[in-house]
């Protein structure tokens, strides 16, 4: 039997290709998304420098067997080395014309920064001088070799960095020059003879000078970094499995570093922060590859390259656009120019921030790259949500810049306001935000990647140093976190957990807002409002989302205001009113208590009566701003407890009334608390009265309608004559009565005749006929699972699934979040937080079995659902596979449900 295959030359991916079935995803998988791409762009004829991959299968061995190559790995390994060889012409070690190769990890998704790389082996004593013989270039050769001893010491054998940069600084100043490029070729051997005694002396061994022990040790390293803390960190927050493992490349060296016309540098096909369709990003004359990433070179903007050497720009461009074509995304990527030559390093899809989601995939589908269909799938319902966040009120911030408090300004890397206190460590930020529930904005003068839980935990990112590229601005855009790097004038002092900016001294624990949109930074804490979602790119994507959709939006509206904001983000009606948050307004709230309190009929009715005319203007309102579209007014339904004074708060009251009646100085002020002390003493008993030890499970919903008839009664009155009233201004209206927490048939039969008998009584009076429907609520076990007898007296069902979770779980929805769900999240003893997401196994089985009965009865029964979920797109989905009309959420959440309804249905449509 043939050996395992371990090691694949780049021009072995059709091999690969058949090893995984012929499955792309399956080639990433055991190369590695860099190793894919890479052998990828050699298939498509791009100039990428001759290498292999050791598959991520050989990591998984290597890590199972306790760091033991699997048999046969090495050997092919120098077989494969021995192709690179034969094309490139030089051969590993050889003294006179040396190969000289990097070492990478790579996974199946990308994890930036989070594993190792080293680069320039070969290089040796010997190799040294067969380059200096061969490039004449003594400068380079020593930095190369420099680099090589600093990236193995601090990678494989794990000699702090720092020690070795603190030479680069002592060699500057002996110099007397600036910059690492200043350096001549002379101090560059004397750095390299020192990196060689603090690697001994970190080591207590020499640098190997055996090229193939070299390469041996870093992809042992590179295997072993799969299992390091940060990557671990990074893999947790980003959801990506730790059984993937890494795949190592193996790739020839190509030098940006061989003088003016050799030159290296990163850069995304399109502008990651805006979907700007250009190419944007940094490269770097006379360098090599970490020297653009680390940020300790300035950079240069990438379109700049075009005046400096065109042709290896216009070439750039010209690969771009390949790109793009061939992976129909856009992409990062990596590349080297020696000597003129441009070389391919790296090419992987760009991360981006929600804005250029949007963009890129619209602008995409409209240059023909992909389908209406793909741009919808490609942008996720949490993107969507992003332009429903917070940014900073513009008033405010003219405000703080007229105050000058804007003290900086960086580049605006991942868009949305956020403020808090400064922390300058990743464990501080990660320590005030968990433990002190702080807001935190984390300034660095640069991230790396063991900052990425500090990141995670703070409201935003500030570093006065690094690029669109740099750690920073990638992290923050893929966790949606509002970031602000390169901000310069900030001056960083660590030691003193300070920083400056002009006169200005912000220090550790101080308040600072940042712009992500703008890149601005203010002292102190700005003001936030919700943005509208007028991006012309989002309106053009959530309109296709509409055109593939097949389940309605609605939202969850009480209020005119809401109504307008819902039908603004494209809601097609309201699945739910809840009447009874009018009541509670301040000039409604003592009408209502005084119906509450009336001992008396005519009371009562005098108090309803005074309501009347509230709720109607209430209802017409919503009916005018819905302007024909479907409105579901949801009666009263909390228990009337609710309404009045808390009885331990009306206890306190009372008390403070006696005592003060003993100070009283004159009978009129005793007589005047004598009389607050009896409207008191008649609310507390009317409170105890109504309390109950469950009100959850107490006198709400429909049992309140049937206890107090004339209470819903004259709620349907106020909806029908605003009916009529809005009917007769022009404006058509459909107003459908839910009523709530029906549990039995007999309940909904009762109380629906009562209240239509009113409605019809009042079209009468207003001689308008208006087309009207009765429904109900199905958020009780029972009415699901008698749906059938209850759907005989309801023309519509809504789903109240914060109801119907409670119900079926018997958990409370007002406590249980709060308290030992959060241990059940935290201990996966649940896969979820049901009242977050629609529980698929419990609360949407006792729905489809609603849904069943309810149309085996009444086949055009209109179904949706107005519980929380209905604005959660994980929900959403399910909610499209049971066949329901619609969804009604939040207005905030209706962008959200209308492209998650899309996604489900053309899931619907792909998996047939
Ligand atoms: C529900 O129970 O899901 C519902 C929408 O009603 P409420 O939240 O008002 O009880
Ligand atoms: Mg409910």
């Amino acid at each position: 039997m043939a050996a395992k295959k371990w090691v694949y030359r780049f021009e072995e991916l059709n091999q690969a290709q058949q090893y995984v079935g012929g499955q792309w995803d399956g080639v990433r998988g055991l190369f590695g998304g860099k190793g894919a791409n890479l052998a990828e762009m050699q298939r498509i004829g791009l100039p990428v420098p001759s290498g292999f991959t050791i598959t991520t299968e050989a990591c998984n061995a290597y890590l199972q067997a306790g760091g033991v190559f699997p048999e046969d790995m090495w050997a092919q390994v120098t077989e494969a080395m021995a192709a690179v060889q034969e094309a490139t012409g030089k051969r590993f070690g050889d003294k006179n014309n040396p190969l000289l190769v990097s070492c990478r990890s790579g996974a199946k998704f990308s994890m930036p920064g989070m594993m190792d790389t080293v680069l320039n082996i070969g290089l040796n004593d010997t190799t040294c001088q067969g380059m200096i013989k061969l490039t004449g270039d003594q400068r380079f050769v020593y930095d190369a070799y420099r680099r090589l001893i600093q990236m193995f010491g601090s990678v494989v054998m794990g000699i702090s960095d720092e020690a070795f940069e603190r030479v680069i600084e002592k060699a500057k100043h002996k110099a007397g020059v600036m910059l690492d490029t200043d350096l001549a070729a002379t101090d560059w051997k004397a750095v390299t003879e020192q990196f060689k005694t603090i690697f001994r002396s970190h080591t207590q061994v020499d640098f190997p000078q055996q090229p193939e022990e070299q390469l041996k040790m870093a992809t042992e390293a590179v295997f072993k970094s799969w299992n390091g803390k940060r990557a671990i960190d990074y893999r947790n927050a980003a959801g990506i499995a730790h059984d993937l493992g890494t795949a190592v490349n193996i790739v020839t060296m190509v030098f940006g570093n061989m003088g003016s016309d050799s030159a290296t540098g990163v850069a995304m096909t399109r502008n990651g922060s805006s979907g700007d369709p250009k190419i944007e990003g940094d490269y770097l004359i006379n360098a090599q590859g970490e020297d653009v990433v680390a940020g300790i070179r300035l950079t240069q903007d990438i379109n700049q390259m075009a005046a400096e050497i065109p042709k290896a720009y216009e070439e750039l461009r010209q690969i771009s656009a390949t790109l793009e074509k061939h992976y129909r995304e856009m992409q990062d990527i990596e590349f080297t120019i020696e000597k003129g030559k441009l070389w391919m390093l790296q090419t992987r899809d760009g991360k981006r921030t929600a804005q250029a989601a949007v963009r890129i995939a619209v602008d995409m589908a409209k240059e023909g790259l992909i389908s209406r269909k793909e741009a919808v799938q490609r942008v996720s319902p949490d993107q969507v949500d992003f332009f429903l966040h917070p940014q900073f009120d513009p008033a405010d911030i003219a405000n703080a810049r007229s105050q000058g408090r804007r003290v900086a300004r960086g580049l605006n890397v991942s868009p949305g306001a956020a403020f808090g206190v400064v922390a300058f460590d990743a464990d501080l930020a990660e320590a005030w935000a968990k433990n002190e529930n702080k807001k935190v904005i984390m300034v660095r003068p640069e991230t790396k990647p063991d900052d990425v839980h500090g990141m995670l935990a703070a409201q935003g990112i500030l570093t006065s140093r690094g690029g669109r590229t740099s750690h920073a601005a990638l992290v923050a855009r893929q966790f949606g976190k509002p970031a602000v790097v390169g901000a310069a004038a900030l001056q960083i002092e660590m030691n003193k957990r300070e920083m400056t900016v002009g006169e200005d001294i912000i220090r550790e624990g101080e308040w600072i807002s940042i712009d992500g949109n703008t890149g601005e930074v203010f002292l102190g804490e700005l003001k936030t409002m919700i943005p509208d979602i007028k991006d012309p790119w989002l309106i053009d994507l959530l309109a296709w989302a509409d055109e593939f959709r097949t389940l309605g939006v609605w939202a969850n509206a009480d209020y005119p205001d809401d109504a307008r904001r819902a039908r603004e983000y494209g809601a097609q009606g309201i699945g739910l009113c809840r009447s009874e948050h009018m009541f509670f307004e301040a000039d409604r709230l003592p009408l209502f208590q005084k119906m509450i309190m009336a001992d008396l009929p005519v009371d009562q009715r005098a108090a309803l009566d005074d309501l009347l005319p509230f709720q109607r203007e209430d209802f017409a309102g919503l009916f005018r701003v819905m302007d024909g579209l479907p409105v579901i007014i949801r009666l009263i339904d909390p228990p009337l407890h609710e309404f009045l004074p808390d009885l331990v708060e009306l206890v306190l009251e009372l008390t403070d009334l006696k005592l003060r009646i003993r100070k009283a100085a004159t009978l009129v002020e005793i007589d005047a608390l004598l009389q607050q002390i009896r409207e008191k003493e008649a609310l507390r008993r009317r409170a105890a009265k109504l309390r109950e030890q469950n009100p959850m499970l107490g006198l709400r919903g429909v049992r309140l309608g049937i206890h107090i008839p004339e209470l819903t009664k004259m709620q349907v009155r106020a909806v029908f004559e605003a009916a009529c009233l809005v009917t007769r201004e022009g404006i058509k209206v459909f107003p459908k009565v839910m009523i709530p927490l029906t549990a039995h048939a007999n309940e909904l039969k009762l109380q629906r005749e009562t209240l239509e008998k009113e409605a019809r009584q009042v079209m009468a009076e207003q001689k308008i006929e208006i087309p009207y429907k009765f429904g109900t609520m199905i958020e009780l076990p029972r009415a699901a699972l008698t749906a059938d007898q209850i759907a005989g007296h309801a023309e519509f069902f809504s789903y109240g699934t914060n109801d119907l979770t409670q119900t079926t779980y018997g958990i409370s929805r007002d406590d249980a979040e709060a308290g030992f769900l959060i241990e059940y999240m935290e201990r996966h003893i649940l896969p979820d937080n049901p009242f977050a997401t629609l529980d698929r196994d419990g609360v949407a089985q006792l729905m489809l079995m609603g849904l069943i009965k309810g149309r085996q009865v009444r086949p055009d029964l209109e179904c949706g659902i107005c519980g929380e979920h209905g604005g959660d797109p994980r929900s959403i989905a399910i909610c499209h596979e049971l066949g329901l009309n619609y969804v009604s959420c939040s207005p905030f959440r209706v962008p959200i449900a209308r492209l998650a309804a899309a996604h489900a249905a053309l899931k619907e449509e792909t998996d047939g």
